[in-house]
This record gives structure tokens, C-alpha cells and sequence, in this order.
């Protein structure tokens, strides 16, 4: 596998995407507020920094704490240094000034209004402007490198899933199996969890999104986990269901549903099909099977730097997939008082279709003679 330090993505690439991105929107220059596209657009991946972006210049506001760290990451990048007592949305505004740089495009989604404020106060009259998801739609499609850290993170998401299956008992608590998945990731050569680890068992997997408890796996025949892995930057997002018992014919009936419902949008996934196309095969599948109310959530969302990024499957997405997005696809049935079924997987839009990336057995005969269950 290759290490993470072999290849360096192209920022000055990505930034060239940027400005014609901008130049679409008549944006002149954007102030980056959000540390995930400072992190895609220049490799720094410290805090408390914005990013300036034009054709005629470009330049990172950090403070003295992220000095060396820029020097390593980012050597070749304009740095200004704010005093520490000066917040940064002053340093940036001084810096504007400076530069006789009017107007200032600011990234809206995650520029506070405290922040805005102050720069409009600051700032020379209606030199403010406030532009929304230029760099989060660069993300949308991964390249290379991209890719490759994805994939090392589903891997030690893997990895870490089939040791922690290994060593379950009816003793262990919810959170005792959060706490092995998260271990064996780190052990595994990854950063950490890419989220806050679900585990519900038996009842408890009706909850989407349950907080791991003290309920034990014995109390149940069968626990859902959606977990993923952190590698250095990029995450992985997998649900499974184990079973840890008896199995239920009920049981059984959804788990086919599901798995039924996300092969056939899987096999859907190309470049051109609607988002909310892939979303509405998984739920007529659920619905033929009299479950459709009990599937309360989207399908699938795309990540990468973050768990969710912009991309929805979900009713009323009418914009195309696209090649090189990066998807989840995670059809569920929650019952409750009976518990839920849910089946999640990392899926790659390719120019012919789509390349599956996760590879953790999920057919009813594996799931269903998992060392654990009981006949
Ligand atoms: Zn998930
Ligand atoms: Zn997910």
C-alpha cells in the first residue's frame, strides 16, 4: 500500500480549479473561512486560519502557534502572521485595506456573523460580498490522492470491523465495542474514528443514530454498528449488522429487503443518473416490501474530509452524478421496539459506472453464519 507521504497533491491545481470555478460566478476573490477547503486547497492542516484567494495573489492569515507547521506544509505559500491579540477577521480586514483589495468575497457557510460583522465595519463601504460552496464543489470530485487516502481509510475501518467481530461476546456493552472498533483503528495505522461510532443493539438499532450504551450484546440477537475510520485527513463510513444470537425470520425479511434495496441502487450508480433517481430504486424496494415508512433517512451522502459533504441521495436531488464522486449508499428499515437494519457501503462514480470500494461480506448466508449467531 502506498504511504501517504509518496505522493503530494497538486495544490497549486486545485487552486487553478478554483479560479475558474470563481470566474463562472463573477466572484473576483474569495476569503476561505472553512479550515477543511484551507486544508484541500493548500495542505495546511492547522487551525484558525483563513486562506486568500486571487488571480494576483494568494495567502494564508495564521498566527506565530502554526509558523513551523506552515513552513513544513505549505513552504511556498504567502504567510501573513497576525499578532496573537488580534483576532483574525481584523488581521484580515487590515491586510484588505492594505491591499486597496475591494470588493472581498467571504465564504458564507462558515464565516460567523460576529466575523461578518466586523468586516463590514472594518471595510471600506459595500466592499463585503458573501459567496457560498465554490470550494466544497471542487471537493465533490476526488482525484487521485484523494482516492487513495479514502481507500486506506476503509481499510483500516475493515480491518478493525473484522478484528473486533473476532473477539465478541454476549458480555460486552455497546461501548465496549465502539472503544475496540476505535483502538483497532489506530492500531491499524489510522488517525482515529471518522465519527462518533453507532452501536444498537438488538432494540436499540431502531435509533439511526444511538449513542453506544451499557446494553450488552447477549441482551439481543443481533447489533447494528456504523463506524468508520480516520487515516491521516480522509474518512471511511460503513454500517454492518452482526449477528449475535438467534436469528428471527423478521429478521431475515428486512435484512433481504435492505440489502436488495442498496444492490439495486448500487448497480444504478453511473455518471448523468439523478441523485434523487438512485434514492427513489432504493425505496421502491422498501415500499414493494411494506416498509417504505420505515425508511426515514436518505440513502447516501458523499464525504471525504468531512462525514458529510454536499452530496445527497435524496428525493428532490435532481442534479447528475458525476464521475470521480465519492458516495455512500445506506438503505435502512427501523422497527421500533424491534430493532433496524441498515447496510452501508463507499461507493466510486466511474466513467463507465462505479467501483464499490468497501468489501466487507454482506450477504444474508455470511451475515446469517457469523461465528457468533446461534441456529
Ligand atoms: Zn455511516
Ligand atoms: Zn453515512
Amino acid at each position: 500500500m502506498a504511504n501517504q507521504q509518496e505522493a503530494t497533491p497538486d495544490f497549486e491545481r486545485r487552486r487553478e480549479r478554483l479560479f475558474r470555478e470563481l470566474r463562472e460566478r463573477k466572484v473576483g476573490n474569495l476569503l476561505v473561512t472553512c479550515p477543511y477547503n484551507v486544508t484541500y486547497l493548500t495542505g495546511f492542516t492547522g487551525e484558525d486560519s483563513f486562506l486568500f484567494v486571487s488571480e494576483d495573489c494568494t495567502y494564508l492569515i495564521s498566527d506565530s502557534r502554526y509558523d513551523e507547521q506552515i513552513g513544513e506544509e505549505c513552504p511556498d505559500l504567502e504567510l501573513v502572521l497576525r499578532p496573537n491579540t488580534m483576532p483574525i477577521i481584523e488581521a484580515a480586514a487590515k491586510e484588505f485595506r492594505q491591499r486597496a483589495t475591494a470588493p472581498v468575497w467571504v465564504e458564507s457557510m462558515t464565516t460567523s456573523l460576529a466575523q461578518w460583522e466586523k468586516l463590514v465595519e472594518l471595510m471600506p463601504a459595500n466592499a463585503c460580498v458573501t459567496s457560498r460552496g465554490a470550494v466544497e464543489k471542487l471537493r465533490e470530485k476526488k482525484d487521485a490522492i484523494e482516492l487513495a487516502a479514502i481507500e486506506r481509510a476503509i481499510e483500516y475501518a475493515q480491518r478493525s470491523f473484522v478484528a473486533t467481530c473476532a473477539l465478541m461476546h454476549e458480555d460486552q456493552t455497546e461501548k465496549n465495542v465502539a472503544d475496540e472498533l476505535e483502538i483497532g483503528i489506530r492500531r491499524q495505522g489510522g488517525a482515529g474514528a471518522a465519527f462518533k461510532t453507532i452501536v444498537g443493539v438488538g432494540p436499540r438499532a431502531a435509533l439511526p443514530h444511538g449513542r453506544p450504551c451499557a446494553m450488552k450484546l447477549g441482551e439481543a440477537g443481533f447489533v447494528l454498528i456504523d463506524w468508520g475510520a480516520k487515516e491521516n485527513l480522509y474518512l471511511s463510513d460503513l454500517t454492518r449488522v452482526v449477528i449475535t444470537g438467534k436469528v428471527t425470520s423478521k429478521l431475515e425479511k428486512i435484512y433481504r429487503t435492505v440489502l436488495e434495496a442498496q444492490l439495486a441502487a448500487i448497480a444504478a450508480i453511473r455518471p448523468g443518473v439523478m441523485m434523487s433517481e438512485i434514492d427513489a430504486i432504493a425505496r421502491c424496494v422498501i415500499d414493494r416490501a411494506g416498509f417504505g415508512k420505515k425508511f426515514t433517512h436518505g440513502l447516501g451522502h458523499s464525504f471525504g474530509l468531512q462525514i458529510h459533504e454536499t452530496i445527497r441521495l435524496a428525493r428532490g436531488q435532481d442534479r447528475p452524478l458525476e464521475t470521480d464522486m465519492v458516495l455512500t449508499v445506506e438503505p435502512g428499515i427501523y422497527l421500533p421496539g424491534f430493532g433496524g437494519v441498515r447496510i452501508e457501503d463507499d461507493i466510486l462514480v466511474t466513467k463507465t459506472g462505479h467501483r464499490v470500494l468497501s468489501s466487507l461480506p454482506k450477504d444474508w448466508d455470511a451475515v446469517r453464519n457469523s461465528p457468533n449467531a446461534t441456529t
